[in-house]
């Protein structure tokens, strides 16, 4: 899960990491009052979506020269002015796709004078298993870009978990970003507050871009980008508190709700199946056969009834989706039980696409009759090769 970027502040002043004052913004005619609570003589204006990359970034429908998502203003009035602009507009940066994300919240902040510009993050390293540190003087700008074009200058290494945070690796990063004199205690400092809250919060991603040396040499975390762990939420109720339902795709978000491992991808086959590592195979089988997947989709091994109807509900939402692969191994789910959620389904969202179904194992003979004797037009398969063969023909004829 990942929050806003004033949420993700708050966050780290409450581990005392250095942060800049700022207001939240929700209606336009928040935004003076909220300008106003801050002291200048400099605000930032900043959109507020689940995406980088906004200062770069512009509106759909802007005027000629009009800024992105991250402004500068000089005066309380153009602060609220640019707020105003912003709200409810369509914000297109290289992290939102085309279609761009509508922006309904805005952070004020006061702004900083900046004498140099950091990368600084913390990642889960699935290799080593451990926490990583990230860490270049290529602040403020795409780190995937200086990845392709200067990898030199990315520093990376890992905290070994048995000894957990130790000043040397402070020391490690201050030395890689060139700092001097108290910078390099507080970047210790620094990092220390960021891992702690790393371990504490069961995050997946802190990243400070950028981190900034200020002239008095102070650092400061100007942006923040904080992602968590969804399987360790259910023990943060203040981190799930945070979450912003209208940044997440409603499909994957209909499927969160009825507890269905769903992710939305970009092909033309909707695939509905039991187990993580068949749908897997299902996936890799679609392209075998030279077709896309539209989805990943885990019904899990105990699903009911209503469970295989709202999987399907989710499936045929997608204007994407051109056929449908139904592929049921029943050993702890019944494939009678498939057979009759795909019937409720099929009769409460209509069927305007082709749909073969596989299904095997327990009751696998009462689930086929099911299907068979409903009138319905579905198209049976024997096994996993014939299934995908049958719905990639379907579909690409
Ligand atoms: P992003 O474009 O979504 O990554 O948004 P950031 O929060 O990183 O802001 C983009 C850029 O705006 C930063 O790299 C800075 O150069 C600039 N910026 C943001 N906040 C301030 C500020 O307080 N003072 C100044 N001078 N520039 C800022
Ligand atoms: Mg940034």
């Amino acid at each position: 899960m990942n929050i806003h970027e004033y949420q993700a502040k708050a966050l780290l002043r409450s581990y005392g990491a250095p942060v800049s004052d700022g207001r939240v913004v929700l209606r336009a005619d928040e935004a003076k009052t909220a300008a106003s609570a801050l002291e200048g003589p400099l605000w930032v204006v900043k959109a507020q979506i689940h995406a980088g990359g906004r200062g770069k970034g512009h509106f759909k429908e802007a005027e000629a020269g009009e800024k992105g998502g991250v402004r500068l203003a000089c005066s309380v009035e153009e602060a609220a002015a640019m707020a105003h602009q912003m709200l409810g507009r369509t914000l297109v940066t290289h992290q939102t796709g085309p279609a761009g994300k509508q922006v309904n919240r805005i952070y004020i902040e006061d702004g900083s004078d900046i004498a140099k510009e950091f990368y600084l993050a913390l990642l889960i390293d699935r290799k080593t298993s451990r926490i990583s540190v990230v860490c270049s003087t290529e602040g403020g700008m795409d780190i995937e870009e200086v990845a392709a074009h200067t990898p030199e200058k990315i520093l990376t290494f890992s905290i070994d978990p048995a000894t957990g945070y130790q000043g040397f690796h402070g020391r490690r990063v201050a030395f890689a970003l060139g700092l001097t004199g108290k910078a390099v205690g507080k970047c210790v400092d620094l990092l220390q507050k960021l891992y702690t809250m790393f371990v504490e919060k069961d995050a997946e991603m802190v990243e400070i871009n950028p981190l900034i040396l200020m002239p008095n040499g102070d650092l400061k975390c100007l942006d923040a980008k904080v992602g968590f762990d969804n399987n360790a939420l259910f023990r943060h109720a203040d981190i799930l508190a945070l979450r912003d339902e209208t940044e997440e795709d409603p499909k994957e978000l209909a499927a969160s709700k009825f507890d269905l491992n769903y992710i939305a991808l970009d092909g033309e086959i909707g695939c509905m199946v039991n187990g993580a590592g068949l749908a897997m195979a299902t996936m890799d089988i679609i392209k075998l056969y030279g077709a896309e997947p539209a989805n990943f989709l885990d019904v899990g091994g105990g699903a009911t009834k209503e469970k295989v109807t709202e999987a399907f509900k989710i499936i045929t939402s997608d204007p994407n989706v051109k056929g449908i692969l139904v592929n049921i191994f029943g050993g702890i789910m019944r494939c009678d039980i498939i057979a009759e959620g795909v019937l409720a389904a099929v009769k409460e969202v209509g069927l305007k696409v082709p749909l073969v179904v596989r299904l095997e194992g327990t009751n696998v003979e009462l689930g086929k009759e099911i299907i068979k004797t409903s009138g319905l037009n579905v198209i049976a398969a024997d096994n996993l090769s014939d299934a995908a063969q049958k719905i990639v023909k379907a579909v690409k004829g």
